[in-house]
């Protein structure tokens, strides 16, 4: 088999559980895809009020990555001052977004982040994320990140890991560090 395997099909990856590196491994992939003149899309599904440094750093990337900051912070817990409603009205529009941003056609990888929470919670509903897995063109790569991805996401997906936590700084009482953990 030729080194770029026999298919033009893309894959969908889920990047699930515990442990740190859920987010930051999707966007391994993309500098990885946008190195080899793929174009990226990344849509935020539930924070979006903290500064992260890869807002700064993928502006550089633009065009060839785009990324559209929908959700509304921590659902329930934190600083979470929103009602339900707005988080749901906030992932709905999200969802949206990578609708068109599929039919559209100009990404060839679009990083759902966070989505995996976003159907724990309730904010979304399952159906409607299966949906846009199964009517996507098949050319186009999606990852789906978050903890507590669902079993049947999992089961679609072609490329599943699980980020298990061994330790975390945050167990001692270190608080997020700038660079590494935003
Ligand atoms: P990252 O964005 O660093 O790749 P992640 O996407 O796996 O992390 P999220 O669940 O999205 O993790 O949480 C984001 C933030 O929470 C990050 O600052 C991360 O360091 C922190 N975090 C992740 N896992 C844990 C954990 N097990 N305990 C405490 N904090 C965590
Ligand atoms: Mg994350």
């Amino acid at each position: 088999m030729d080194k770029e395997g026999s298919s033009q099909d893309g894959m969908v990856i889920v990047y699930t559980g515990n442990g740190k590196g859920k987010t930051t491994a999707a966007l391994g992939v993309a500098l990885r895809a946008i190195g080899h003149g793929l174009k990226v899309c990344m849509v935020q599904f539930i924070k979006g009020e903290w500064h992260y440094g890869e807002l700064n750093s993928l502006k550089k990337l633009e065009p060839d990555f785009e990324l559209i900051v929908a959700g509304k912070g921590f659902i329930g817990i934190i600083d979470d001052d929103h009602a339900f409603g707005e988080h749901v009205k906030a992932a709905r529009t999200a969802l949206n977004i990578v609708e068109q941003k599929i039919s559209r056609g100009l990404f060839d990888v679009i990083i759902l982040d966070e989505i995996n929470y976003a159907v724990n919670l309730g904010v979304l509903k399952l159906e409607d994320v299966m949906n846009i897995i199964h009517k996507r063109p098949k050319k186009v790569s999606l990852i789906l990140t978050g903890n507590h991805a669902c079993e049947e996401i999992i089961s679609l997906a072609d490329l599943v890991t699980e980020m298990r936590e061994i330790k975390h700084p945050y167990k001692k009482g270190i608080r997020a560090k700038k660079g590494i953990d935003f």
